[in-house]
């Protein structure tokens, strides 16, 4: 069989849907410890933008227990509609729960886009939430957009190491399921006059926290948190160059050693060594510290829209062409490992 044959095939098992059946874009509204995440809330913009191509109207899924007066804020910020459920078992996040109260709600209402801030726990919920609905998902989009005409969802996500831009629709199936990374649209400005409409939902099946023997939260443990990225006076940026997630833990040590925090470029955040909100660039954070220390860099134009405004920057990298010297008023060439070592050392000492 043919790859294509092959693909039609696992195409086929998910018969098309009557795409007309479903209308109107949700997102999924991420509440952490009473606080809504910025990411929630600038999708909640771009679903704004999305809504007028398509005249439809843009729906807040709210999910919690004790929400109180914060399920009104997704109006605040644009949004048509509040959908929440306000229940004892959504009080931890528990990600099978959560998907499947979306999954219900989902089918009840059938819209024809669900967006999800690709945090955590939207990177967890999204697919989670697409498999069930037997849907297609594009994860991280740095552009989204719709066809007025077939209502498509274009998905617009960097691929081959950010070589090309991919576009991909989900043509026969709904609803059509993206998740986004903070920061990459603009948050909208909070208008109190705006009205919307609140519609509470009970669920009558959530499933109990032991239920289907997934996963029980016996309790949630705060990590030690270093500061976000944009809010530290010092940022140390490791690099593919870094070659590890054991290489991202020695530029902590060195970033705590300097009371400063740690940043990634893209690619360490793609391979999983440090966690998506702290990336630099383009696509991540935008960071105007006093001190960028870029380990392993190598100063990729996106990279640099992040941190181009910090007012020193130091570059450590072992290739004395790496474009990093350019926009650096110091450089170091060497193996990180060396450099980050002895500069460890002389901070312990010279805290001593
Ligand atoms: C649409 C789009 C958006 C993007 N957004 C972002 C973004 O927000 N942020 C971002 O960072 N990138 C972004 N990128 C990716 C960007 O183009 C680069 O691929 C990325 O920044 C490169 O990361 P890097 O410098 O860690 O890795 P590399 O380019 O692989 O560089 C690694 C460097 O480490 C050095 N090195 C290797 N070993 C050692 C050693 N032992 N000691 C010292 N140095 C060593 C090498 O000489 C090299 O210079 C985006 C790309 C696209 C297409």
């Amino acid at each position: 069989m043919s790859a294509a044959q092959a693909q039609q095939k696992i195409c086929s098992e998910w018969n098309p849907v009557n795409k007309n059946e479903y209308r109107g874009i949700w997102v999924y509204v991420e509440y952490v410890n009473g606080v809504i995440k910025d990411g929630s809330l600038q999708l909640i913009g771009k679903a704004r933008e999305l809504a007028g191509k398509i005249s439809t109207d843009v729906t807040a899924v709210v999910l919690g227990y004790n929400l109180g007066d914060a399920v009104k804020e997704p109006i605040y910020y644009g949004a048509d509609k509040v959908i929440y459920v306000d229940h004892p078992a959504l009080a931890k996040y528990v990600p099978h729960i959560y998907a499947n109260v979306i999954v219900q709600l989902a089918n009840k209402y059938k819209p024809e886009i669900i967006l999800f801030a690709a945090t955590k726990r939207g990177r967890e919920l999204a697919p989670y939430v697409a498999n069930s609905l037997r849907t297609g998902i594009t994860a991280d989009c740095t552009e989204l957009d719709v066809d007025p005409k077939t209502r498509d969802l274009d998905q617009v996500r960097p691929t081959y190491g950010g070589n090309i831009l991919a576009h991909i629709r989900t043509p026969t199936r709904r609803p059509q399921l993206a998740s986004v990374r903070p920061n990459v649209f603009p948050t909208p400005p909070r208008d109190t006059s705006r009205k919307g409409e609140i519609i509470e939902e009970t669920i009558n099946s959530i499933p109990s926290i032991n239920g289907q023997g997934l996963i029980e939260v016996k309790s949630v443990v705060k990590g030690e948190e270093l500061p976000p990225v944009e809010k530290a006076d010092i940022v140390v940026v490791a690099g593919r160059g870094v070659g590890s997630a054991d290489g991202v833990k020695l530029l902590t040590e060195l970033a705590k050693l300097l009371g400063g925090t740690i940043g990634g470029t893209k690619k360490v955040v793609d391979a999983g060594w440090l966690a998506a909100d702290r990336q630099v660039g383009q696509t991540g954070k935008t960071i105007r510290p006093t001190l960028y220390i870029g380990v392993g860099v190598s100063g990729a134009i996106q990279h640099v829209f992040g941190m181009k405004e910090s007012k020193i920057i130091v570059a450590i990298n072992s290739d004395p062409n790496a474009p990093i010297f350019q926009y650096a008023d110091y450089g170091i060439v060497g193996d990180y490992r060396d450099v980050v070592k002895e500069l460890i050392e002389l901070l312990k000492n010279y805290k001593k």
